[in-house]
This record gives structure tokens, C-alpha cells and sequence, in this order.
């Protein structure tokens, strides 16, 4: 048998204008290159954990002793948050898009009795998990979340605060102040809002257990690490009941962050090997964060979706989404139904646009770590490239005026 030896792989540089990821900030990527070859038990590897832990809470604004971050991606965290429901918890789960809807189903996954699991393994339907589905471009409000939790009393309650699926912004303060009026612990997918929006964990305290990414708002994909914080109640409910994992259980994770027994202390203990290129990278993308400011960042994130949002409109295009890193829009009528081929062919010359992965297909385009005048003006003027190209009526002057009109003078930056 012959080994293939394929030549070295060449990744190009693409334009990441989707839902994630973002550009890595060339800083980060400096710092994970930059590092040198040191254990996980190294003292600086250590140090630097910490002060990521220390960074983390400052930027998640949480008093939270259990905040560190899991290795790997937002799926990485959301299990290690989900990893304290067990078989038989009842939950209420929100589901509008598709991130939503594999978290649903990890959570009938941690939630299904032994029985439901071999009766359907891949798709367990624990009953103890109610899973209330809104249609595609829909927001959860606080309305919906007072109803389901009186009715059906769960010891948890799941949403997720931005779906980057359809782009919703889910209402927060309503779900925070149902679960603790209803005394039920909420669990919240901030995988798309953190380091994009300005909010703090402490302001939301039925809100138990909050999960995110390294690689969309904190401008970090270096496979590095996915924030997570979680209450005290949260890891008292831990601690009493336990979690199928190791690697996931967040009592045993956090000793590597130096979070033993409910305190902090001076240095981690061994839970796995952690890469000290990776801890310098996510370092670097905490610091960043903190040091551009979270208010501004929001703020800029805001003004730079709308300069976006009002060209493709412009375009004829109708946006569906309200999160202010992600524009969803169906193209207009005449094109009706050709959303598919526009993203690949963009996709096909490098620009990084996604579809939507959930019916009905729409076209996502994302300005993550994209703060710029620049960068929204090439990304606004690629989108009316392909729609041209596809048949689109547009008004090249017209956008050209647009843009100017809101860079022209003072938003820059
Ligand atoms: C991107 C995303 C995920 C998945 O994150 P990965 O880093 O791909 O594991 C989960 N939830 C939401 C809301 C997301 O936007």
C-alpha cells in the first residue's frame, strides 16, 4: 500500500465576513506564533492562565469565581455548561435557529434516561426536556419564557442570547428575570454576544450558567479556549449531583485555572495539557478587548451594521435580523430564491459570506473584528459586485453616496 504525502496545505486568506469566524486580530495570532515551547505546568503557562481568568471576568463583568474557559470551541463550553443536567432534569428550552436547536438537543442528550437513549441514541426524546420552537426569524421575548417556566416548572431553562442562525437577539432581561422569579437556574449561549455587546453577567442573576467562543466576538481562532462562568448555585448543583465527564466537568476544569473549592488560588493543578501557545493567543485577545473597551466596541458594532443593513437595503434586499454583528437578508424579488448560488460564488472568489443552514436559505453577512471604514466599504462593495453578477439592479453611485454620506465625515473608526 502507498502512503500519500500530499504537498504542504496552503490555506489562503479569505475575507471572513460571515457569522464566525471572525479575522483574528494580527496581535493574537503574533502572540500564538510568538510563544515559545512550554509545558502546561510552565510557570508563565500558569501565569498567564490566571490572568486570563482574571481578564475574563473583568470583561464578562462577573464576580463569578467559577469564570475561566474550556478548551476548544463554543460546542466545547456549551457542553461543559450542560454537563450539570442530568438524566430526568426537567428543562425548557428555547429553540429560533440553528444554533439553538443543537443546543436543545444537547440537552436532551444529557437529559434522557437510559432508556430513551437506546430507544433513539442519536436523537434522544427525553421527556423531561420541553423544547419550545419559534419560527425562523423570530426573538425569544420574556412573555414567552414567564409563560413556559409557570407552566411547567424546570429545574433549568436554556436560551441562547444572540442566534446567529437567523440573527435574533433573544430578550436576556426577560429570560434572567423569569428564571429568577420562577427560581429556576437559566443557562445562556453568549457564543455570538460576547466581546460584541456591552453587558455584565451580574446584572442578569437568574442566569446561572453562560457559555461562549473564542473565535467570534474575541477575535481569537487559534483553536484556543471557550469562556464559560457559572453561579454558585450553579456549582452547588454540580457538586451535589455530579457530571458524566471528566474533561467537561467544570469543578475539575477550573483547578487548571486555579478555581479550587469555590476560591482562587495561587496556581492551577493539572486537569489536561493546556498549549502555551494557545493561553498566549487568548491572552492577547482578552487584553485587546478590554483595552479597545467594550461600550465603544458595542457601539462601533452598532454603527457599522447599520451602514451595512442600509446598503443592502438600498440594494433591494430585506434584512431579517437584528444583532449587531450579522446582517440576514433575502435577496430582492427578482432574484428571488437564488440565495445559494450568490453566497458560493462569493465564497468561491473569497469572500467568506455564509448562508443560513436552516430553511428558508437566506444570505448572512457578518462584519466581526470589520470596525472600519474600509473594510465595511470593501465588503458593502463586493456584496453589489455578486448581485450584479447575478442579474441585481444596482446603483454603484448611489452606494458610493451612501457610504460617504455616513464615513464621509465622522465616523471612522
Ligand atoms: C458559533 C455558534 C456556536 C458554535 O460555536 P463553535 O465555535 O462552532 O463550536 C454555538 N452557538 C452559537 C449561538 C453560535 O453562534
Amino acid at each position: 500500500m502507498t502512503v500519500p504525502i500530499f504537498p504542504s496545505l496552503d490555506i489562503p486568506e479569505t475575507l471572513a465576513a460571515g457569522p464566525g469566524p471572525g479575522n483574528t486580530d494580527p496581535r493574537v495570532l503574533q502572540a500564538f506564533a510568538g510563544a515559545g515551547l512550554a509545558d502546561h505546568m510552565q510557570a508563565d503557562v500558569l501565569r498567564g492562565m490566571i490572568e486570563c481568568k482574571q481578564m475574563l471576568r473583568a470583561v464578562w463583568g462577573t464576580g463569578n469565581t467559577y469564570t475561566f474557559a474550556v478548551a476548544g470551541t463554543g460546542w466545547s463550553g456549551l457542553d461543559a455548561m450542560f454537563s450539570a443536567v442530568m438524566p430526568g432534569d426537567g428543562v425548557v428550552a428555547f429553540c429560533n435557529g440553528t444554533f439553538s436547536g443543537i443546543d436543545a438537543l444537547t440537552l436532551r442528550i444529557k437529559a434522557a434516561t437510559p432508556a430513551e437513549h437506546a430507544a433513539d441514541p442519536l436523537d434522544p426524546q427525553a421527556a423531561s426536556v420541553t423544547v419550545i420552537e419559534l419560527p425562523h426569524g423570530q426573538s425569544v421575548t420574556g412573555a414567552m419564557v414567564e409563560a413556559a417556566l409557570a407552566e411547567h416548572k424546570p429545574k433549568w431553562a436554556f436560551m441562547a442570547h444572540w442566534e446567529t442562525g437567523s440573527g435574533r437577539v433573544n430578550d436576556l432581561r426577560g429570560f434572567s428575570d423569569a428564571c429568577a422569579r420562577h427560581a429556576v437556574m437559566g443557562l445562556v449561549d453568549a457564543v455570538s454576544s460576547l466581546g460584541v455587546d456591552d453587558f455584565s453577567i451580574d446584572d442578569y442573576p437568574g442566569v446561572a450558567g453562560w457559555a461562549s467562543c473564542p473565535q467570534k466576538g474575541l477575535c481569537c481562532l487559534p483553536l484556543t479556549y471557550a469562556p464559560v462562568s457559572f453561579s454558585d448555585a450553579y456549582i452547588a448543583s454540580l457538586r451535589a449531583s455530579g457530571a458524566y465527564s471528566y474533561v467537561h466537568n467544570p469543578i475539575f476544569e477550573a483547578r487548571h485555572w486555579g478555581i479550587v473549592d469555590g476560591h482562587d488560588v495561587e496556581k492551577g493543578t493539572y486537569h489536561r495539557t493546556h498549549s502555551g501557545y494557545a493561553v498566549a493567543a487568548f491572552h492577547e485577545a482578552l487584553r485587546l478587548t478590554l483595552q479597545a473597551g467594550l461600550a465603544k466596541r458595542a457601539g462601533s458594532y452598532r454603527r457599522h451594521e447599520r451602514v451595512v443593513r442600509d446598503a443592502v437595503s438600498a440594494m433591494g434586499c430585506a434584512v431579517t435580523s437584528d444583532m449587531p454583528s450579522l446582517v440576514v437578508l433575502t435577496l430582492p424579488p427578482q432574484l428571488a430564491g437564488r440565495e445559494m448560488e450568490l453566497v458560493q460564488a462569493c465564497r468561491a472568489e473569497g469572500f467568506g459570506i455564509w448562508p443560513t443552514l436552516s430553511a428558508p436559505v437566506q444570505v448572512r453577512i457578518g462584519i466581526l473584528n470589520q470596525l472600519n471604514r474600509q473594510a465595511i466599504s470593501r465588503i458593502v462593495r463586493l456584496f453589489a459586485d455578486a448581485l450584479h453578477d447575478l442579474g441585481g439592479q444596482v446603483d454603484f453611485d448611489a452606494l458610493e453616496a451612501l457610504l460617504e454620506s455616513r464615513y464621509g465625515t465622522s465616523i471612522a473608526a
